[in-house]
């Protein structure tokens, strides 16, 4: 089955009451066990409910994986995974821009249980090399990275790590399954948000994690004990919206691959991040790893003469309040288009030194495209261009 095809039936459980298409939804928390067919016990914070299994097989279908879990959020599903897999006394190499909520996990909360780390530049695959100690467990990489969609080589990566005898992880969020399929490029772990695209609507908060039998029964006996469990009706919500991912997803690559072309022709735009764009550095490693390019793109802005900003970060925000489609919010990957300034939103609390070595600047603005007509995206930015 192609993916559009997986999507919207892998997975789901045939109902035997009346024959119905849909998934049903199973609630109960507490089932019967004296059956000598049953092999575990039937609880949510298991991971073993019919909605949650019924997800898991989708997004293994999707991400070619043999086993994994569903989370209430993509922290959850991270933070089980990274405590499931190390301890006391071990190592880990991170890539240095990691989701901000990532980042605090592994520079705060795994150093208080005795887990050490070192931030690298992933795209230099001889830094990863040197950071790899003789206490090293795991590599952690997420690629197109966040805000500014650099790339970085999974396979190169996972070759490393097979090669140094650690597991190799990476979060999938900003290209989905759709996009990118990191198991088949070696590595073990694929994470997601699935806050994000997988749900896709801007209303439900959920992870996943997908990787091999193996790996999978190590994160479960964690998991059980954290308890970052989803309950059976947002499952249901989770599936649903997982039936649209293909169409979604190819929608919001296209349109974020136009508003992109259009960007780069404004003489008030100064520079574009895009990975479908030719121009951006990572594009061709984008090309042979992604099937699309995804959905998120940045860009950063001149500073508008006629605008009377006293500051870039006054001049970005100005322009954001002339946008009257898209709108300026937090998070991404649902089906409306929104816009964020980076600098305001997910890096505000890194420090000015900091967000300036990370490249990230106060007009830089982060879009996530969403599945409206292009044509209305474009007309939009045009006329906030123009007027503010
Ligand atoms: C949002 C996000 C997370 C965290 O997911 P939550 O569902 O908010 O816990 C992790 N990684 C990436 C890339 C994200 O965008």
């Amino acid at each position: 089955m192609l993916k559009p095809t997986q999507c919207v039936h892998e997975g789901t459980i045939r109902s035997r009451i009346h024959q119905g298409v849909n998934s049903p939804i199973f609630t109960s928390t507490s089932a019967g066990y004296i059956d000598p067919e049953a092999d575990a016990l039937v609880y949510p914070r298991h991971f073993n409910m019919p909605n949650q299994k019924a997800v898991v097989d989708k997004l293994c279908a999707l991400e070619n994986g043999e086993a994994g879990l569903i989370f209430s959020s993509g922290m959850a599903a991270i933070s089980t995974t990274l405590f499931a897999l190390l301890q006391k006394g071990d190592h880990a190499v991170f890539q240095n821009d990691l989701y901000g909520g990532t980042y605090h996990h592994a520079a705060f909360n795994l150093q208080k249980y005795g887990i050490d780390y070192t931030f690298v530049d992933a795209k230099n695959l001889e830094a990863v090399e040197e950071a790899i100690q003789s206490n090293t467990r795991l590599i952690y990489i997420e690629t197109p990275s966040n805000p500014l969609l650099k790339i970085t080589d999974i396979a190169a990566v996972a070759a490393i790590a097979k090669r140094r005898n650690l597991v190799s992880v990476i979060d999938n969020t900003f290209a989905t399954p759709i996009n990118q399929n990191p198991l088949d490029l070696g590595m073990d772990i694929v994470i997601h948000s699935g806050t994000k695209y997988l749900g896709g609507h801007s209303d439900i908060c959920c992870g996943a994690v997908i990787t091999s039998c193996e790996i999978a029964k190590r994160i479960e006996s964690c998991a059980h004990q954290l308890g970052g469990s989803l309950n059976a009706s947002t499952c249901y919500l989770l599936e649903r919206s997982l039936k649209t991912l293909a169409l979604r997803v190819t929608r919001q690559n296209e349109n974020a691959l136009l508003i992109s072309q259009y960007l780069q022709g404004c003489p008030q735009i100064e520079t574009v991040y895009y990975p479908g764009l030719e121009n951006h550095n990572g594009h061709e490693l984008a090309a042979r790893q992604m099937v699309g390019f995804g959905g998120m793109l940045s860009f950063e802005l001149k500073l508008n003469s006629k605008s009377n900003a006293v500051s870039v970060k006054e001049n970005s925000r100005r322009f954001l309040t002339h946008l009257q489609l898209i709108r300026p919010a937090t998070s991404l990957g649902g089906v409306e288009t929104i816009v964020c300034i980076p600098a305001d939103t997910s890096h505000v609390e890194v420090p000015p030194k900091e967000k300036e070595t990370m490249g990230i600047k106060d007009q830089l603005l982060r879009f996530s495209a969403g599945i409206e007509d292009p044509n209305d995206l474009i007309s939009d930015i045009e006329q906030a261009l123009k007027s503010f």
